[in-house]
C-alpha cells in the first residue's frame, strides 16, 4: 500500500461544456464514495472551471484545477488565463507543461518554469507534467529528458512547495499503449531521485499518465512508486471515471 495520499486526476482537455460538467459531476458524485487518503481532481477546460469548482465546493476529497495558466498577472494577453483568474473561478491547482502544451503549442522548459512559479506564487498546487517522446525512449533517453524537464521546470522553486509531478510518456497519451507498471515505476524512481537532489522530500507525489483505464489502473497504483494517475480519455465518462477512482480500497 502506498504511504503517500493518492491523487486521481481527470484531464478533460477540450471537452465538457459547463452544462455537461454539472451533469457529469451530479452522476459521478452519486457513484463515488469519498475515501480518506485519496483525492480526486478535475481539470476542465477554462470555460467550465467555475461550474466544476462550484459543484465540488464543500467536498473535502475533491478539487478543481486549470489545465494551463499564463504567468503574467493581467493585461493584454488575449485568450490567456492568469493564476488569479483561475483561482477566482475556484481552481486550487493547475496543470503545467502537459505534453500537448509542449508539443502542439510549442511550450518550452523555460516557459513551464515561469508558469510553475506563477502558480505557486498565486497559492495553487502546481502539477508539472514530464515525459519523453517515442523517439527519445527508443534512443534510451527517457531519464535524460525527464531530468531536464524537472530541473528546468522546478528551477528556483523552493523545496517544500506544493507540487505534484505527473510522468506521462508522450507515446502513451491517447494511444491505448501504456507503460507497464514496472517500467513506469523505474522512471518514477528516477524522478524521485531528482526531486530528492533538488531538496524535495519523499512525500512529493509522482503520478502516472498515459492510456490509464479501468483495466490497468489497479496494477499501476499497486506500484509503491506510483502515487496516483492523470487520466484523459477514460475520465470523460462519469461511470467509467467513478470505477477508476473506486479502485482504491478494493480487495
Ligand atoms: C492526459 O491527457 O494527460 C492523458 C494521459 O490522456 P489519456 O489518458 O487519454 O492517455
Amino acid at each position: 500500500m502506498n504511504e503517500r495520499p493518492l491523487l486521481f486526476a481527470a484531464n478533460w482537455k477540450m471537452n465538457v461544456a459547463p452544462g455537461e460538467a454539472r451533469t457529469f459531476l451530479d452522476r459521478f458524485l452519486s457513484l463515488d464514495k469519498p475515501r480518506v487518503g485519496r483525492t480526486v481532481a478535475f481539470f476542465p477546460p477554462a470555460v467550465s472551471l467555475e461550474t466544476t469548482a462550484a459543484r465540488l465546493r464543500g467536498h473535502e476529497h475533491y478539487l478543481a484545477g486549470a489545465q494551463d495558466v499564463y504567468w503574467e498577472a493581467k493585461g493584454a494577453y488575449t485568450g490567456a488565463t492568469s493564476v488569479a483568474l483561475a483561482r477566482g473561478a475556484g481552481a486550487s491547482a493547475a496543470l503545467i507543461g502537459h505534453s500537448e502544451r509542449r508539443h502542439i503549442f510549442g511550450e518550452t522548459d523555460a516557459e513551464t518554469n515561469r508558469k510553475v512559479r506563477a502558480v505557486l506564487d498565486g497559492g495553487l498546487m502546481a502539477m508539472l507534467c514530464v515525459g519523453e517522446k517515442l523517439a527519445e525512449r527508443e534512443r534510451d533517453e527517457t531519464e535524460i529528458v525527464v531530468t531536464r524537464q524537472l530541473r528546468a521546470g522546478l528551477d528556483g522553486v523552493a523545496a517544500g512547495a506544493d507540487i505534484v509531478i505527473a510522468y506521462e510518456p508522450v507515446w502513451a497519451i491517447g494511444t491505448g499503449r501504456n507503460a507497464t507498471p514496472s517500467d513506469a515505476a523505474l522512471v518514477h524512481a528516477a524522478i524521485r531521485r531528482v526531486l530528492v537532489q533538488l531538496g524535495f522530500d519523499r512525500d512529493t507525489r509522482v503520478l502516472y499518465g498515459g492510456s490509464v483505464n479501468a483495466g490497468n489502473v489497479a496494477q499501476l497504483i499497486a506500484e509503491p512508486e506510483i502515487d496516483g494517475v492523470l487520466v484523459g480519455g477514460a475520465s470523460l465518462d462519469p461511470d467509467g471515471w467513478a470505477g477508476i477512482c473506486g479502485v482504491v480500497g478494493q480487495g
